[in-house]
């Protein structure tokens, strides 16, 4: 086999990156529940990881591969990725059923993105490629789906989600439960039968250019607070529109959401699609895992059909490419995306040309991807019911 070219990752950064593995059922991720066992990792680059599951025909175990093998082996200096299954014994079952008991508990916070919530954070490697206009987009076209779909407007300084979504109240705040300190609320919309739940800058300061006085303000302190101190309450997604070019911020993130997923916006041209190199590069390393690619600004076309590749041609493919991910969609340039940005309107939301085609095939892309919660066949929780009924604990 041959040798890698980067070192390959230690152990515990294996570890790392398995945080992000999450038991859907157990809640929790599948290092600390106990069930990734034995970590090796061969200087070629080979990584071998014990699995455990609390019974051997879990229905969830091709959903752990999966996850496993995609955010490990895309890692730099990965070569293969071999898991060894095996099966708990009943201390190591009951073990498990604690601790994922506790975590439930936990993660009934008011405060803390509900562990089941898909994270997507939305990048470009530097501003005005549309990464809030793909943000905007996305979050109507799967609240459209019937979803709730909150956003996160990372982007203190240059915020653009109050606008952009026509959702410009200012926040408030109320203790929710029995904590001892207000929470903020996050502005709703109803969009069909889905719910958008947002949450900006922009939503705390009077007009645009009072954000300057956030200046001051550390970027990664600001992120972390919207992280705790909003109330989300139920949220099927989160994106989250990133500041340009940042990496604190997905440290920030990596520390605070292991899970989260990122989608690199770039525009056709070499240069932007280099920058944006630099922003999944900063992903990786920070065990970030991509989830796509989005070129936007892909070409104009005009009123009689011809097509013209304004910003050049071929960067979002080349970028996806060279980081191992897939091209999620091509945004073609409209008067119409601007428009519907600036008026509160995003098109993807009633608009019937190819920019709106564009973003709800993306998001339907992205809602295929994930196991809805709602669907999921599982073995731990059945099997903690069973352990409760057998306790005495539950009526048979
Ligand atoms: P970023 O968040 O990367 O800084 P924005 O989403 O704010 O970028 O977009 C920059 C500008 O480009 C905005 O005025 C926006 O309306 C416009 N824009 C973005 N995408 C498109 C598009 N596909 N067609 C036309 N205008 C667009």
């Amino acid at each position: 086999m041959a040798e890698p070219t980067v070192p390959p990752p230690t152990a515990d950064q294996v570890r790392n990156l398995l945080r992000a593995v999450i038991d859907p059922e157990l809640g929790a991720n599948i290092v600390d529940l106990g069930m990734a066992t034995d970590v090796t990792v061969g200087n070629d680059g080979v990584i071998t990881i014990g699995v455990k599951l609390t019974i051997k025909g879990c229905p969830l175990r091709a959903q752990i591969k999966n996850d496993i093998e995609s955010r490990l082996e895309t890692h730099p200096g990965v070569t293969k990725v071999k898991i060894e299954w095996g099966e708990m014994n009943a201390d190591e079952r009951s073990a498990v059923m604690t601790k994922a008991r506790w975590n439930a508990r936990e993660n009934a916070g008011d405060t803390a993105v509900p562990v089941t919530t898909r994270v997507l954070a939305i990048a470009s490697g530097k501003g005005g490629v549309g990464k809030s206009s793909v943000t905007a987009n996305l979050a109507v076209a799967l609240a459209a789906q019937g979803h709730t779909v909150g956003v996160l407007d990372a982007d203190i300084w240059g915020f653009s989600m109050p606008r952009m979504l026509g959702m410009s109240e200012r926040l408030a705040a109320r203790k929710v439960g029995d904590a001892d300190k207000p929470k903020i609320i996050p502005n709703e919309r109803r969009i069909g039968s889905g719910l958008l739940k947002v949450v900006s800058t922009g939503m705390l300061v009077d007009d645009e250019s009072t954000a300057l006085m956030w200046r001051g303000l550390m970027l990664t302190k600001a992120v972390e607070q919207f992280l705790n101190d909003v109330h989300w309450g139920e949220l099927e997604y989160l994106l989250i529109d990133m500041p340009p070019g940042t990496g604190d911020v997905q440290m920030g993130l990596a520390r605070m959401l292991p899970r989260t997923d990122l989608i690199i916006v770039t525009t056709p041209a070499v240069s932007a699609q280099k920058v944006a190199i630099r922003a999944a590069d900063m992903a990786q390393r920070s065990f970030l895992r991509i989830a796509g690619v989005i070129e936007n600004m892909s070409h104009f076309t005009c009123e009689h059909g011809s097509t013209y590749p304004l910003f050049g041609e071929g960067g979002g493919a080349t970028l996806a490419n060279e980081i191992g991910a897939e091209l999620l969609g091509q945004i073609p340039i409209e008067n119409a995306v601007a428009h519907g940005s600036d008026t509160g309107e995003p098109i993807a939301l009633t608009g019937d040309s190819a920019a709106a085609e564009a973003f709800r095939d993306i998001a339907k892309k992205i809602i295929s991807a994930t196991v809805p919660a709602t669907d999921m066949a599982g073995c731990s929780a059945r099997l903690l019911e069973s352990v409760e009924v057998a306790l005495g604990k539950k009526p048979r």
